[in-house]
């Protein structure tokens, strides 16, 4: 893959899906890393069915550190493993109030000190919250950039890297929502539409498989 052929595809996937936007609704920095940990395992709708009631209740950290983890499980039952994550948010609340005065720390570090947040969670929240570049590897970024032929690794870290290689740092944060659009729309993970994916000519997937 080279950057020549990554901006034209980049393009085409614009022209394709205009502005994008993250599957999750929140409104600041508190709703998006609490939403980012209930999206382990599950949709992006699934849980923006939850959080308006748990937002209204719960609405800050301080709230949340203080609540009965059995009131949050009820909540948030409906997206699944919700032992652990109501478990996840009220202990990571309660950090966030102790170790770092109530503010949603930036670093991957920092970040991936809190419970149920791994490094996709992390850089979901650092290029979201705060605006700081960065390629969180999904299940759909994973599949469509080894498709195309970003990369050959299954190991995210190493297509964060490749990915972060060929793709400019300011098209980090559009091509992570972008790449997660087309793996929702058309490059699906059982059977992607090759037939009518505006990028086909670029793809090795179908160079490979014609
Ligand atoms: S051509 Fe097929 S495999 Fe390649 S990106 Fe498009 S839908 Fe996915």
């Amino acid at each position: 893959m080279t950057q020549e052929i990554s901006l034209a595809i980049l393009e085409i996937l614009r022209e394709t899906y205009g502005q994008v936007e993250p599957g999750l609704h929140y409104k600041n920095q508190y709703q998006l890393l609490i939403s980012v940990v209930l999206s382990a395992q599950t949709t992006d709708k699934q849980v923006n069915t939850v959080t308006p009631v748990l937002f209204q209740e719960y609405p800050d950290f301080k709230s949340l550190a203080q609540a009965e983890i059995t009131d949050i499980e009820t909540i948030i039952r409906s997206t699944g493993f919700y032992r652990n994550k109501a478990k996840n948010i009220v202990m990571l609340s309660g950090i966030i109030i102790s170790k770092y005065n109530g503010k949603v720390p930036d670093t991957l570090e920092d970040l991936t000190f809190l419970p149920g947040v791994g490094r996709k969670s992390a850089q979901v929240v650092r290029a979201f919250g705060f605006g700081i570049p960065a390629i969180p590897v999904d299940t759909h970024v994973m599949r469509v950039s080894k498709r195309i032929g970003y990369t050959t690794s299954t190991n995210p870290v190493e297509v964060e890297r490749a990915l972060a290689g060929i793709i400019s740092e300011e098209d980090w944060i559009e091509s992570h929502v972008l790449f997660i659009t087309h793996g929702r729309s058309i490059c699906l993970s059982r059977k992607p539409s090759c037939d009518r994916c505006p990028i086909y000519c670029y793809c090795d997937f179908v160079n490979n498989n014609p």
